[in-house]
């Protein structure tokens, strides 16, 4: 991009845009999950980042490409492995909602160094908060979004 073409762009509409408009399915295991099962689902839902949740279905931590191939070169015994063990564990994970705008949510990408998001539901139960997960955001979606505004 030239610094004309970006002036162009029209970044007002992405900030109107929010994550409700624009989420994909949440792709999940469980923490007792093996890292063998993770690597599974991996290639059978074809993502990039799994969300780690707890039996109840909250919000527990995140595994990327990277730490299953991590995991992976540990050695075969490896598989064996709970994935809570790797994952990188609340507070720690960077969250977006569905009230959130997608320009936001894209600055915490590129903050945080990370290609994905869970989209999270806000439940507070008194003194503690916990986090459903209803669906995730990526850098997929942003460049569908860019594709659709474009042609638009
Ligand atoms: P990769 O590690 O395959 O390059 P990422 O850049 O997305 O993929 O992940 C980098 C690290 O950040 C990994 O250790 C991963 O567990 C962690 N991570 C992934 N998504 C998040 C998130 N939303 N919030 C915090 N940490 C994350």
């Amino acid at each position: 991009f030239t610094g004309r073409d970006l002036q162009q762009l029209n970044t007002m509409s992405f900030d109107a845009i929010l994550i409700a408009d624009t989420l994909s399915a949440p792709i999940v295991v469980r923490e007792n999950s093996t890292v063998y099962d993770a690597i599974l689902t991996l290639f059978t839902e074809d993502v990039g980042t799994i969300f780690v949740v707890s039996e109840d279905n909250f919000l527990e931590g995140a595994l990327s490409r990277k730490d299953l191939l991590k995991a992976a070169m540990g050695g075969k015994n490896n598989n064996d492995l709970p994935v809570n063990i790797i994952m990188t564990r609340m507070p720690k994970i960077i969250l977006t909602t569905p009230e959130e705008s997608v320009l936001s949510a894209a600055q915490k990408l590129l903050y945080h160094q990370v290609d994905a998001l869970p989209v999270v539901k806000i439940i507070k139960e008194g003194e503690t908060t916990k986090y459903q997960v209803v669906g995730r955001f990526t850098k997929t979606n942003i460049t569908r979004l860019f594709v659709q505004l474009a042609e638009k």
